[in-house]
């Protein structure tokens, strides 16, 4: 039954070395049934990207080749030896060797298209998922290696950014994944891409296996999704800021989507939404510390005793205030303004609007480029524009925050304690989640003083 199906996804810390693989192997061996979906060697993703957008030469393009398949072929030889080593050195080798050609392709003709360079950046997964598959082979239990432009996994969107299919992926890959689970082998299936309807490499965003698992637990009509991960799982504050925080055992698909759009660095945030469609439970586990029983994300939305679950933020932001004329905006005001930001790929992170201002968060990176597409605007409704630098964004998470009384005023009075300013304010968008801007410099006397309130010291 596809139902009883596990995905486990395995990103590359947990993939560091032949220990790594081996801990994999050992934790599938328990697993009646189970499909993984693999993220690159770790490391590997941001060497190719180096290797390729860097200045290419054919000596630096043999080194790269010698030294991605020396790696590779490194680790097969600790995980298998005899026929298994021997055939899948030869895939591997054959791997590389495409790798090679369509990088000498790049640089003998000089162009770095997208699609040639989403094409270059799912080698590392191709790799890695043929190590680990050698490793479950010479452990007993058959492999199957699942490149996903082939499965396919269907994507539309941009070649770097892509979004998955979830229907047209399922028509295919439900039959052809679970034919292989029924037969008793482990599919392997690889991370990070896809392939678009013109039949190209498409990539679903830096960490996007994640998204990867996500997607083909779906496909599958798996009901469990398992992320192994080398951290526990979401904690009640990011712990760089404050040494208290806590494991959170439960969290809602709402929540646990709320924090990672807004800092939490566990989940990729579009892995939320396919499971969330096909009704996945998602456990983080952590594969250095096996006794942690890490967080469920599921439909459930439990309200926790004090409401508030996390505390999250974002680093590095500005605020672009759009002062518009006229007093109270003309219908459109505000997709008229978006659209510049839109058009000039500009992300817009957070809005809120009065009678004569629109304020955007973006990320401080970008905010040169937020400021230039918008000066068209000027005089053609827009007054002046005015800019604010060193931001950031904190994000409060809890199913019930919405609707229970006293919980801003908890939140604002912590922070106005500390002696600390709030900037833009959003609420009412999310019934789980508040966000509010605060001057970087004071971003973790902020963190932890809300932490404080709900969680104690
Ligand atoms: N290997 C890809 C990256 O480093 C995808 C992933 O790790 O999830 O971005
Ligand atoms: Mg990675």
């Amino acid at each position: 039954m596809a139902q009883d199906a596990v995905v486990m996804k395995f990103g590359g810390s947990c993939l560091r070395d032949s220990g790594g693989i081996k801990r994999l192997v050992s934790i599938v061996s328990g697993q009646k049934r189970c499909t993984i979906v693999v993220s690159a060697i770790s490391g590997v993703t941001d060497s190719i990207e180096s290797e390729i957008t860097g200045r290419l030469s054919e000596s630096g393009i043999e080194s790269f080749i010698k030294q991605l398949t020396e790696k590779h072929i490194g680790l097969l030889r600790e995980v298998c030896s005899g026929r298994t080593l021997e055939q899948y050195s030869k895939d591997v080798r054959k791997t590389v060797g495409k790798f090679g050609r369509i990088l000498y392709g790049v640089y003998y003709t000089g162009e770095l298209t997208q699609r040639m360079k989403a094409l270059l950046m799912s080698y590392g997964e191709r790799l890695s998922a043929r190590v680990v598959a050698a490793a479950l082979d010479a452990s007993g239990r058959q492999a199957r290696v699942f490149d996903s432009d082939t499965l396919p996994l269907l994507t539309a969107g941009s070649y770097e950014n892509a979004n998955g299919l979830l229907g047209p992926t399922r028509r295919i890959a439900f039959r052809k994944l679970n034919a292989a689970a029924d037969r008793g082998m482990v599919p392997v299936v690889t991370g990070f891409f896809g392939v678009n309807r013109d039949g190209h490499v498409t990539l679903l965003g830096r960490n996007g296996t994640d998204y990867s698992a996500s997607i083909i637990a779906y496909a599958m009509g798996a009901r469990n999704l398992v992320i192994w991960k080398d951290v526990d799982g979401f904690l009640t504050a990011d712990p760089s800021f404050v040494k208290g925080a806590k494991l959170i055992e439960e969290l809602s698909y709402g929540e646990a989507s709320e924090l990672s759009y807004f800092g939490a660095n566990v989940l990729h945030p579009k892995a939320v939404e396919p499971a969330e469609e096909g009704n996945t439970r998602i456990r983080i586990l952590n594969i250095d510390n096996p006794s942690s029983t890490g967080t469920l994300v599921t439909s459930v939305r439990k309200k926790a005793v004090g409401i508030v679950k996390s505390v999250s933020c974002l680093e590095n932001l500005a605020i672009v205030r759009v002062y518009v004329s006229g007093g109270g905006f003309q219908s459109g005001t505000l997709s008229y303004i978006s659209g510049f930001l839109g058009r000039a790929g500009v992300n817009i992170i957070s809005a809120t609007t009065s009678q004569t201002c629109i304020a955007f968060l973006v990320l401080e990176t970008e905010l040169g480029i937020a400021v230039s597409s918008l000066r068209e605007t000027v005089n053609r409704g827009v007054e002046k524009i005015e800019t604010e630098k060193h931001v950031a964004l904190m994000c409060v998470v809890g199913e019930g925050l919405g609707t229970t009384k006293g919980i801003a005023a908890k939140v604002f009075t912590a922070v106005s304690e500390g002696g600390i300013n709030v900037g833009m304010m959003s609420a009412g968008a999310s019934r789980a989640a508040y966000h509010f801007t605060v001057k970087m410099d004071v971003l973790n006397s902020a963190m932890n003083a809300v932490h404080s309130v709900f969680f104690g010291d």
